[in-house]
C-alpha cells in the first residue's frame, strides 16, 4: 500500500500542492499547540496521512496522544488561542482548509465533513427536536425547504434504523436510549451526504452489545454512502472490524501506519506491540496480561530523543538520543530506530527483517 503518514519534522518537498483527485482528504506535517499557564503541550507533532475516496482509516492510541485534536484541527474546532496550528497544510477536495475564510469553512463543517462526537448526549441540543436539529443543517447547506429538510431528517433516521422514524423525529433527545441517540448523531452526520466522516470515539459511551450494533451501522452506511471515513478509537478490537487502514499515534506523533492487517497482525513498533499484548482474550485466560510500564509522556517535558524510550522494552543507544522519523518514500511505515539506523548510531537489532542489511552490516 501506499505509505500513509510521514511523522517527520523535515518539511515535505512540495507543501504548498494539492494531492492527486483521488486524495480526499491530506493532511501534511500538522502542528497543532496550546499555550497554557504551565507551558506549550504539543498536542500534534508533525502529523501526515491521506485517505482516499471512500476509504476508511481508523486512528488509534492512548488518551491524550493527539487522535481527537487532530480531527478538530481539520474540522477548525479549537479555540485559537489557547490553540495553535504551528505549521502544516490540511488538503479536502483540493482547497487547503487551514486556508480557507470562515464563511468558507462553515460550508465544509457538516455537509462536506460530518463529525459524529462519542457523548451523544452533551452533543446533542436537549432543547430542540431530533427531527428540527437534523434538518437544520440540511436546510442551511442543502438550502432545502423545511419541509424536504424533514422529510431527508426522516429519510436519514431510517437509514440507520430508527424505527418509526416520522414520530421519531417529534421526540427530544432525553426520550430517546443512549444507543439511539448514537443513531440520530450517525443520521445527523449522514444528512447532507458528506465526503467523510469523522466519528471520534463513536461507541465509548455504549454498552457493549449497542457498540457492537453501532458499528455494523456505521460500516453498513459507509459502505452504501461511498463516503470516506476516519475512525478515531482507543479500542483496537474496534478497529479490526472496522477500517482498511490504520495509523497508531502516541504523545501528538505516528509511530506505525499499514494496513489493518499489517499493524495489528504483525505490529514493528513496540508502542504498538505493548498496546496488543494489553488486550485480554480468551487464550491468554489465567495469565498475567502484559502492561505497557510507565504513564504516558509528560507533553510538558517530553524525553529526549524517542517519546515512547521511557517505556520502551526495546530500547538501546540512540532512543535517548535521536528521534525517530518515519521514512516517508518506502516502507517500514514506523518511526522507531530498530528499523531504521539512526544518523551516526550503530546498526539496529535484528528486529527488522523486511530491511536489507546496511553497509558493512552481516546478513
Ligand atoms: Fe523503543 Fe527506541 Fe524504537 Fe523508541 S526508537 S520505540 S525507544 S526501540
Amino acid at each position: 500500500m501506499t505509505p500513509l503518514i510521514t511523522a517527520t519534522a523535515a518539511p515535505l518537498a512540495t507543501p504548498d500542492l494539492p494531492p492527486p483527485a483521488d486524495v480526499l482528504l491530506d493532511v501534511r506535517d500538522l502542528r497543532t499547540y496550546f499555550h497554557v499557564m504551565d507551558g506549550t503541550v504539543r498536542a500534534v507533532d508533525g502529523v501526515s496521512y491521506s485517505i482516499k475516496r471512500g476509504q476508511t482509516l481508523g486512528i488509534v492510541g492512548e488518551s491524550g496522544c493527539g487522535k481527537s485534536v487532530t480531527a478538530l484541527t481539520i474540522m477548525r474546532l479549537l479555540d485559537i488561542p489557547p490553540a495553535e496550528i504551528a505549521s502544516g497544510s490540511v488538503w479536502f477536495k483540493g482547497r487547503n482548509l487551514l486556508c480557507l475564510p470562515e464563511d468558507q469553512m462553515r460550508r465544509v463543517r457538516g455537509n462536506e465533513i460530518s463529525m459524529i462526537f462519542q457523548e451523544p448526549m452533551t452533543s446533542l441540543n436537549p432543547v430542540y427536536t431530533v427531527g428540527d436539529q437534523i434538518t437544520e443543517g440540511v436546510v442551511l447547506h442543502k438550502k432545502l425547504s423545511k419541509k424536504a429538510g424533514l422529510e431527508k431528517a426522516i429519510e436519514s433516521l431510517r437509514l440507520v434504523g430508527i424505527n418509526n422514524p416520522e414520530r421519531r423525529v417529534k421526540q427530544y433527545p432525553h426520550e430517546l436510549s443512549g444507543g439511539m441517540r448514537q443513531r440520530v448523531m450517525i443520521a445527523m452526520a449522514l444528512a447532507c451526504d458528506p465526503d467523510l466522516i469523522i466519528a471520534d470515539e463513536p461507541t465509548t459511551a455504549l454498552d457493549v452489545t449497542i457498540q457492537a450494533q453501532i458499528l455494523e451501522l456505521i460500516r453498513k452506511v459507509q459502505d452504501e454512502t461511498g463516503a470516506a471515513l476516519m475512525l478515531i478509537t482507543h479500542d483496537l478490537g474496534v478497529v479490526a472490524e472496522t477500517v482498511q487502514d490504520v495509523i497508531v499515534m502516541y504523545a501528538g506523533r505516528v509511530v506505525e501506519s499499514g494496513t489493518v492487517d499489517e499493524v495489528l497482525l504483525a505490529p514493528k513498533h513496540p508502542y504498538t506491540k505493548g498496546l496488543l499484548e494489553s488486550i485480554p482474550s480468551k487464550g491468554k485466560r489465567g495469565q498475567r496480561l502484559n502492561v505497557i510500564k510507565g504513564t504516558v509522556a509528560n507533553p510538558f517535558n517530553l524525553p529526549a530523543g524517542c517519546n515512547f524510550a521511557p517505556r520502551c522494552p526495546y530500547a538501546f543507544g540512540p532512543c535517548s538520543t535521536h528521534d525517530p522519523q518515519i521514512e516517508a518514500a518506502s516502507p517500514p511505515d514506523v518511526a522507531c530506530w530498530l528499523y531504521t539506523r539512526a544518523p551516526g548510531g550503530p546498526p539496529p537489532p535484528r528486529l527488522r527483517p523486511h530491511l536489507a542489511p546496511l553497509a558493512g552490516e552481516p546478513s
